[in-house]
C-alpha cells in the first residue's frame, strides 16, 4: 500500500487491542502494533510515531480514512493476511472488527471468499432456487447444512446429500472445490435414493403444524393422524422444541422455521389450499396405509371411543338423538361425535387421496 493512513494514537491503541482479541492465534502487543503500522503504510511503529507526532487528526481526515477503508476492504484484508500469515477469511474478520463503523455488513458479505464449491440440485428442491446448478463461495469450512440453507433450501427438504459422490451427513464441513448433489426427501421416501439423513420418523407419521394451518389440522385429525396444533402463535422456538422432543413432522409455509436445526423432519407446503395441502402431505408420506377415520378428536387430538347412546341423551340435540344410533365421545374434552353428513364428506376426501 502506498497511501499512508493517519490514525490518531488513541485509536491505534484501541485497534491493537481489538486485533489481539480477534487474531486467530496468540499475538504479542508489539507485533499487533507492527502489523497495523505496516498495514497503514508505515515501516514501523517508530516511523508512525515520528510522522504523527505533531499532527492533529481531524474529523475530515477520519472521514477520508473511513471511505478508503470501506473501498479497499478486500485489498486491505489481503495485505493483512500476507503480513500476518493468517487466512483471508480471518483477516477479513479482524479488519471488520477493527473498523466496526466503517465496514458495513454489505461490504463484508460482498467481499471475495476464500473457497468455492458447486451444488447440483435435483427434483422438487429446485422450487427453492433459480437454477439447478449453483456455484457457492464461502470462507473457512462451514457445516454443509448452513451452506444449503444459505442458497435457500431448508435442510428438512433434503433427503440425501452427496459430496464428491459420497453420502454425507449435515455435519459435513465444506472444502474447497467440493461437488455437492442434493436430492429431495420425496426421492428417499419413494426409495429411489439411498441416504444417511433422517427423512421421516420410523413409526407411523405424526405431525406438528404451524399456526396458519388450522384446516389442514382438522383434516389430518379426522383421518386419525396425531397432530399438534395451536390457533395462536406459540413461537418458533417452542414449536421446534416440541417437534424435536416428540419426533414429529413439522408442516409449515415458513422457511425460517424449517431451517431450525433441531427440526429433523419437515415439509414446506407447496400448496396454499387446505385440501391440496392434505393431498400433498398424504402423497409424500404415503398416509393412505395409516388412515383411521374418526379415531381422534378434531378439537383436541385425543382418542375418541364409542359410548352408550343413553349416556349422551341430554348432551345432544333431541333430533340428533332420535336420528342416530352410534355416538362417540372424546376421552379428554368430552366432545360428542355422531355419524352426520361429515362422514360422507370424509369418504369423498379419502377417495380423493386414493386417486
Ligand atoms: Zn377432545
Amino acid at each position: 500500500m502506498t497511501k499512508q493512513l493517519f490514525i490518531a494514537p488513541h485509536t491505534l491503541k484501541k485497534q491493537a487491542k481489538t486485533l489481539i482479541h480477534y487474531w486467530p492465534q496468540t499475538i504479542k502487543t508489539t507485533r499487533a502494533y507492527q502489523l497495523l503500522c505496516n498495514l497503514y503504510g508505515f515501516s514501523s511503529l517508530h516511523q508512525y510515531q515520528k510522522q504523527t507526532k505533531h499532527m492533529v487528526i481531524n474529523h475530515y481526515q477520519s472521514q477520508e480514512n473511513a471511505a478508503y477503508i470501506a473501498e479497499q476492504f478486500s485489498s486491505l484484508a489481503n495485505q493483512l493476511s500476507h503480513l500476518g500469515d493468517i487466512s483471508f477469511a480471518d483477516a477479513k474478520v479482524v479488519l471488520y472488527k477493527i473498523w466496526p463503523k466503517y465496514i458495513s455488513n454489505k461490504t463484508y458479505s460482498a467481499s471475495p471468499k476464500e473457497h468455492q464449491c458447486t451444488f447440483f440440485i435435483n427434483g422438487e428442491l429446485t422450487d427453492f432456487v433459480q437454477q439447478p446448478k449453483i456455484s457457492y463461495a464461502f470462507d473457512r469450512f462451514p457445516a454443509i447444512k448452513d451452506s444449503i440453507e444459505a442458497i435457500g433450501i431448508p435442510h428438512t427438504e433434503v433427503g440425501a446429500l452427496y459430496v464428491n459422490n459420497q453420502l454425507q451427513p449435515f455435519t459435513y464441513q465444506l472444502n474447497n472445490n467440493d461437488v455437492i448433489t442434493l436430492y429431495p426427501v420425496r426421492d428417499v421416501l419413494n426409495q429411489h435414493q439411498a441416504t444417511n439423513l433422517p427423512a421421516k420418523p420410523i413409526s407411523r407419521p405424526h405431525f406438528i403444524l404451524d399456526v396458519h394451518l388450522g384446516r389442514l389440522c382438522n383434516y389430518l385429525r379426522m383421518l386419525g393422524f396425531d397432530t399438534l396444533y395451536w390457533n395462536h402463535d406459540l413461537g418458533d422456538a417452542k414449536l421446534a422444541a416440541l417437534a424435536e422432543k416428540e419426533q414429529r413432522i413439522m408442516l409449515s409455509r415458513d422457511l425460517g422455521l424449517l431451517k431450525r436445526s433441531n427440526i429433523k423432519f419437515g415439509r414446506w407446503l407447496r400448496n396454499r389450499k387446505p385440501l391440496l395441502q392434505l393431498k400433498e402431505v398424504s402423497t409424500l408420506y404415503n398416509l393412505k396405509q395409516y388412515i383411521e377415520p374418526f379415531s381422534l378428536c378434531i378439537r383436541c387430538n385425543s382418542k375418541i371411543t364409542s359410548v352408550d347412546k343413553t349416556s349422551v341423551k341430554h348432551l345432544v340435540p333431541a333430533d340428533v338423538y332420535t336420528s342416530f344410533t352410534t355416538f362417540n365421545q372424546c376421552s379428554h374434552c368430552q366432545q360428542i361425535y355422531w355419524h352426520g353428513s361429515h362422514v360422507d364428506k370424509m369418504k369423498t376426501i379419502i377417495h380423493m387421496l386414493e386417486n
